[in-house]
């Protein structure tokens, strides 16, 4: 097992660098979309940092924790997202403007370190179901990360910062969608490590991908 603990530590400090770097460079340059999907990967983050603690404490944390924690994350991006969803409809109204190159700039560096992260899942996502979820998980996100890159480009061709607005809300539509489906149909099964959900829509769809 501690073979498999390196690139999961890995792949927890990519994740936090895409993060962090997603946030700042949303709120200097008044992107949305960069600000919801740095949320979104700060949410992810959790379900990498559960995978780490599973390999490192003997018997892993226990089941109650995880589906708490599982449900605190779930439940906390909603809210995040139904707040920038709120945020995102209010400037259609209140213009702010915004910075075209630093989402293009940065969603590209976050779709790179997405795929990174998978990467370094990869080699142990062969004999492990739990971390190949995250490998699947996290191939996804190099797209939805390229989102806020749509929106940079639609900003600069048209000067409309509508768009940022526009493509943050349907994220945080997305999101909100998926993780509420999530949440409700779930029940029993929001428990790791067999499936790991770690509070993330689309595990769900590689779950039944899988099934
Ligand atoms: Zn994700």
């Amino acid at each position: 097992m501690a073979h498999y603990r390196k690139p999961i530590a890995a792949a927890v400090g990519l994740n936090t660098g895409i993060f962090a770097v997603e946030a700042v460079a949303g709120y200097q340059a008044s992107s949305l979309s960069l600000i919801m999907d740095s949320f979104h990967n700060l949410s992810d983050e959790l379900a990498l940092v559960c995978l780490y603690l599973a390999f490192i404490v003997a018997r892993g944390p226990s089941q109650k924790l995880l589906r708490s924690a599982n449900l605190f994350n779930s439940v906390g991006l909603i809210a995040v997202s139904g707040l920038l969803l709120w945020q995102a409809v209010e400037r259609l109204w209140n213009p702010v403007p915004v910075h075209g190159v630093v989402p293009i700039v940065v969603g590209l560096a976050a779709a790179a370190a997405n795929w990174g992260v998978a990467r370094l899942l990869l080699e142990p996502s062969r004999n492990n179901a739990a971390i190949r979820l995250a490998y699947i998980h996290n191939m996804g996100d190099v797209w939805v990360s390229l989102a806020p890159v749509v929106a940079g480009v639609l900003l600069l061709l048209t000067s409309y910062s509508f768009f940022d607005s526009l493509i943050a809300g349907t994220i945080a539509v997305w999101i909100i969608v998926t993780t509420g489906r999530e949440v409700f149909e779930s029940h029993e099964e929001l428990i790791w490590p067999e499936k790991i959900v770690c509070g993330h829509p689309d595990h769900a769809e590689s779950r039944a991908a899988e099934s």
